[in-house]
């Protein structure tokens, strides 16, 4: 079944003072010049999954300036009926959020009730940047489909805090070392646990990925990825890869210790993206990295689908900048009838796009 918004109500928001759109149920197109407000109208959107915002910053920043409040309130389409979400931000007041008018603990309630997925030129740090981005984009995609998910990512948070905490404690009280045994059997069991979730996501993402890039550079280009486990020997079993880590933590001790620092587990490990055997990283041109993000994001998508029976609203902000005419032909006939929000300042990108509703913003307001 199909997510979609059918209503968006903005006000105070960032730079929008006030703003109603009725998009349509397939592509959107969001076009204006430089800093009229299309990224902010992206954000918005995203901020109902329950997720932060991938702009970062504070809520503070998202009231328009000399405002009090802001708010974003959509109607949307999901589990087969109409229902609603909004969420209010104000300096110094906690945010608010509610499903279908009733008030939920936080914002973070309204996840997996509203599903997308965003794309923004902040996401090429996925192919750009070092292994802490790969590990908090598969982090957040699972965190998405399974709340026991979060609730397992921060016991293994708070128990690696732990341990790092005794692991400094022991050079000022070295009789606490017998207390470190049990802190590596419970970071190795939830480690197992996590590592396993991550390398299951990823197989499937990449397999989807693999597909949607090879339609993206029209069949030129290979593109892999593959959840790298720290030193560990690839395909191990859970109960092999909690054995694996329990004894990488204890080899590790002694530099542990002087590190005041875990050196090994799921908090170093790394998705390793490639185009044709070589890193993204390291080798990849500029539509290349863009290209894999954008599978990557799409494969997201499809996968969601797959898992939940819901296909997630897509936002795609500044997204055809560095692709080539073909890239982007493909690109915008195979979104496979997703709702779409998709942001640009020169309309012609879109001329290859049959149908779609088309929407222009200037100084935040639509014209
Ligand atoms: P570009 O094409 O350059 O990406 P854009 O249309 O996506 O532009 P946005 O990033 O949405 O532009 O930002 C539009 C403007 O919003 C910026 O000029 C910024 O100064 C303004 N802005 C951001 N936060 C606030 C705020 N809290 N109050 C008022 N204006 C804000
Ligand atoms: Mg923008």
């Amino acid at each position: 079944m199909l997510v979609r918004i059918d209503r968006l109500h903005l006000r105070d928001f960032r730079n929008i003072a006030e703003l109603e759109l009725q998009p349509g149920e397939h592509v959107n197109i969001i076009h204006g010049d430089n800093a009229q407000g299309k990224t902010n109208l992206i954000e918005a959107v995203w901020l109902l999954t329950g997720a932060k915002s991938f702009r970062g910053g504070r809520d503070a920043d998202l009231v328009r300036f000399g405002a009090a409040c802001a708010s974003v309130e959509a109607a949307f389409f999901r589990d087969g009926r109409e229902q609603t979400a909004d969420l209010a931000f104000g300096a110094g007041v906690k945010k608010r959020a509610r499903l279908n008018e009733i008030p939920l603990p936080s914002g973070a309630g309204l996840a997996g009730v509203f599903c997308a997925v965003v794309f923004s030129p902040a996401h090429l740090s996925l192919a750009q940047d070092g292994p802490s981005e790969r590990r908090r984009f598969a982090d957040g995609c699972i965190c998405q489909l399974s709340p026991r998910y979060i609730a397992l990512l921060s016991d293994y948070s708070r128990t690696l805090l732990q341990r790092n905490t005794l692991l400094k404690d022991i050079a000022y009280a070295p009789s606490l070392l017998d207390t470190l045994d049990v802190w590596d059997e419970r970071l190795a069991e939830l480690g197992a646990l996590i590592c396993r979730n991550r390398a299951e996501y990823v197989a499937r993402l990449a397999a989807l990925a693999g597909e949607i890039y090879a339609g993206i550079s029209a069949g030129r280009e290979r593109f892999a990825a593959r959840y790298a486990p720290g030193g560990a020997p690839e395909g191990l079993a859970r109960g092999e890869y909690r054995a694996w880590l329990l004894e990488a933590l204890r080899r590790a001790r002694a530099d542990d210790l002087r590190a005041g620092a875990t050196s090994v587990g799921p908090h170093r490990d790394d998705i390793e993206l490639s185009v044709d055997g070589l890193s993204l990283r390291g080798f990849g041109s500029q539509g290349q990295q863009r290209s894999a993000v954008l599978a990557l994001k799409l494969a997201e998508s499809r996968l969601a689908e797959q898992m939940l029976g819901e296909r997630p609203v897509i936002l795609l902000d500044d997204v055809m900048s560095e692709l080539d005419g073909g890239r982007r032909d493909y690109l915008l006939n195979h979104l496979d009838g997703s709702q779409v929000f998709i942001t640009c300042c020169d309309r012609q990108s879109f001329d290859s796009l049959q149908g779609g509703r088309e929407f222009e913003l200037k100084a935040g307001a639509l014209c």
